[in-house]
């Protein structure tokens, strides 16, 4: 049978010609399962459905069936035929006269059969169906803005849809995302925190006091900027999942975007593995827990570095390249770094096993060589002072337990902590002046090593501590290396100083 493909795009978005191809694509598909030849296919791009504009094409191509050069007309769907019920009714009545057999893809336009006529126009009037069929061209034009690298959907934070020279907003085809840097900036933030074990209820709350506001000028929640982070886009990826009777089914694939990124993709993988991580600590601070978190400095920007944890990541093989293939599944291995969370800055990462080793060697060796004389002083004031630090570090622990829990407003908390910091700040200098302890004492001369070996890490930052205070002790770690993997690569000790004041700690 003699047919011809009749293809209508009826939304300016799709000038590109991007949906044109996907009806003719199903609609051969279609004349080779029914074996019939497509004689032409007929392609009226651009039109819109409800003005009532003619269509030269679809004229034509009614002429062709009048002519006995056609005898059936395939069609994606009814809608793509015709525009309204009454068109519907003409070509019926056309097709009749005219013995033309009308096919479409999804199978709503037949009329061979009574049975088919009759289902065609009473779907022709049934609005939920109509939606169905929106619903189904749009899932697959949402496939191929996704195989395309294009966005889909509304604006995400990090970005700005682009303008053209009139600041209007290009959609469509045209449409473009470009980085919005106050956003970008926040999204890196955010990530770095998260990465230095921040939970995600202290950034949101620093977020909002801090005013930046959400792609709708809302507050965020702990579970939308969790959402936020969790997003590929600003990873530079595009990922794709069939959306069906209000959930998603399939396999997901991500794709190259068309847009830029924020964040690499090795980072981001970090943030997704540790916010889906089941045992993901719901500390405050990793400060506790690493040797040198909130010690060692920043070589770049003089802010203290903090410790980020260990973890494997497994890619799932789903990303599709632009050339179509697909990549197998990856195993990666995040060491323990310590590494610069400050925004700006970010130029250290280091394996925290190579920093630590030369630390804890070079500090033992000074200790065993100069910790008596480094530490001298009134173990009893210290004592005093210990207690009480102690006392009032409890007392601000519990005002923030009530603050999270929402127990006391805002504005108690800051009266209490304005009361609290300065007693706390006057018993650490009383407590600096008054160093060392009996617990540093073992620390020095020739049971410096074994003391430092029984020691937990608690301690130990309180000995480097004592020691930054009593001789000056700073640990700087340069950057080396660019990206982030070869920083980890190299040189074991390269670029990490430790040094007191007026002379060397031993190294
Ligand atoms: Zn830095």
């Amino acid at each position: 049978m003699k047919a011809a493909i009749y293809v209508r795009i009826s939304k300016d978005s799709e000038k590109k010609g991007l949906g044109v191809d996907r009806q003719r694509k199903d609609c051969l598909a279609l004349a080779e399962r029914l074996g019939w030849e497509i004689v032409e296919t007929i392609v009226e791009n651009d039109q819109k459905a409800s003005d009532g504009a003619l269509r030269p094409k679809y004229q034509r191509m009614l002429g062709m069936a009048a002519t006995r050069q056609i005898e059936a007309i395939i069609g994606w769907d009814l809608d793509r035929v015709t525009r309204t019920p009454s068109e519907a009714e003409e070509l019926f009545e056309y097709a009749k006269a005219m013995g033309l057999q009308l096919k479409s893809h999804n199978g709503d336009l037949d009329l061979i059969t009574p049975q088919g006529k009759l289902t065609t126009r009473v779907r022709t009037a049934v609005s939920a169906f109509e939606i169905e069929q929106i619903q189904a061209r749009l899932r697959s034009e949402t496939l191929q803005r996704a195989q395309s690298g294009r966005y889909n959907g509304p604006r995400p934070f990090g970005y700005d849809f682009a303008t053209d020279d009139h600041g209007r907003i290009l959609t469509g085809s045209r449409q473009e995302l470009v980085i919005c840097e106050p956003e970008a900036e926040a999204i890196r933030e955010a990530v770095s925190r998260v990465l230095d074990g921040e939970a995600l209820w202290s950034i949101t709350k620093d977020f909002n006091q801090r005013g930046i506001a959400t792609t709708t000028g809302g507050q965020w929640h702990t579970q939308t900027l969790r959402r936020m982070l969790m997003r590929w886009t600003h990873a530079g990826y595009r990922k794709h999942q069939r959306y069906e009777k209000g959930r998603f089914v399939g396999k997901e694939s991500l794709y190259e975007a068309a847009w830029p990124a924020i964040i690499d993709r090795d980072t981001h993988e970090r943030v997704l593995a540790l916010l889906t991580d089941p045992t993901r600590r719901k500390s405050r601070s990793t400060e506790a827990k690493y040797l040198l978190t909130s010690i060692a400095l920043c070589g770049a920007c003089g802010r203290y570095l903090v410790g980020t944890t260990s973890y494997e990541y497994t890619i799932k093989g789903t990303y599709v390249r632009k050339d179509g293939t697909r990549s197998p599944d990856k195993v990666r291995m995040y060491p323990e770094t310590y590494k610069c969370p400050h925004a700006g800055c970010h130029a250290v990462t280091r394996r925290m096993d190579a920093v630590d080793e030369l630390v804890e060697a070079t500090v033992v060796a000074f200790l065993e060589r100069e910790g008596v004389e480094a530490f001298g002083g009134d173990p009893a004031a210290v004592v005093a002072a210990q207690a009480r630090f102690e006392a009032i570090e409890a007392k601000l622990a519990l005002l923030t337990d009530q603050w999270v829990g929402d127990k006391i407003t805002d504005a108690q908390y800051e009266r209490g902590t304005a009361l609290l910091r300065p007693e706390l700040e006057s018993e650490k200098a009383r407590l600096r002046q008054a160093l060392p302890v009996d617990g540093l004492r073992e620390f020095t001369g020739t049971g410096a090593g074994a003391a430092w070996k029984r020691a937990d890490v608690v301690t130990k930052k309180r000995v480097l501590r004592a020691l930054g205070d009593m001789v000056g002790l700073t640990i700087t770690i340069a950057p080396v290396g660019a990206g982030a993997s070869s920083r980890l690569d190299a040189d074991r000790y390269a670029g990490i100083r430790i040094e007191t004041v007026g002379r060397d700690a031993g190294q």
